[in-house]
């Protein structure tokens, strides 16, 4: 297995999936930037259905932030519908571009999923701890083997 780049500006965390971060980044075309400055929660791969679509790709590669960890400047839009847990999820994007800013579920409005992608460039500190929805994870699609997968939503009180 490769070397993981990255793992070595954060030695010494025993907890890495607990990280601060201080980035900015703007979408594709600039009108809208986001700070996510503040602690990551979790990072994670999400293969269901839906992030297939919502990136046109096999996973989204999300990182769980608190809603205050992110600031907006530029006016977004968003599209919300029903997630298989029977929240509402809904996804913020620039208008003008598409770039996906970030989702939040009805279940949990104290939260924000940050794509990983949108900070391309610095987001060398990503480093996701699981993989959810494997149940429809597709063969093409490679994730590193390593990723505890869940066949949908992790389970509560788990000890990671
Ligand atoms: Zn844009
Ligand atoms: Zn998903």
């Amino acid at each position: 297995m490769p070397q993981r780049a990255g793992r070595a500006s954060f030695c010494g965390m025993s907890k890495p999936d607990r990280l601060m971060v201080d980035v900015t980044a703007a979408c594709a075309c600039g009108a809208v930037e986001m700070t996510l400055r503040g602690r990551v929660l979790s990072m994670l791969v999400c293969s269901c259905l839906d992030c297939q679509r919502a990136t046109g790709t096999g996973h989204s590669t999300v990182a769980l932030v608190p809603a205050e960890a992110i600031t907006l400047t530029g006016a977004t839009a968003n599209f919300a519908r029903p997630a298989d847990s029977g929240a509402i999820f809904t996804r913020h994007f620039c208008p003008a571009c598409g770039t996906p800013l970030y989702g939040q579920s009805s279940r949990a409005p104290s939260l924000r999923m940050i794509p990983a992608g949108f900070f391309a460039g610095q987001n060398q500190w990503f480093d996701p701890t699981q993989l959810i929805f494997a149940r429809s994870q597709q063969a093409w699609d490679l994730v590193a083997d390593h990723l505890p997968r869940h066949q949908a939503y992790r389970e509560q009180h788990e000890a990671s």
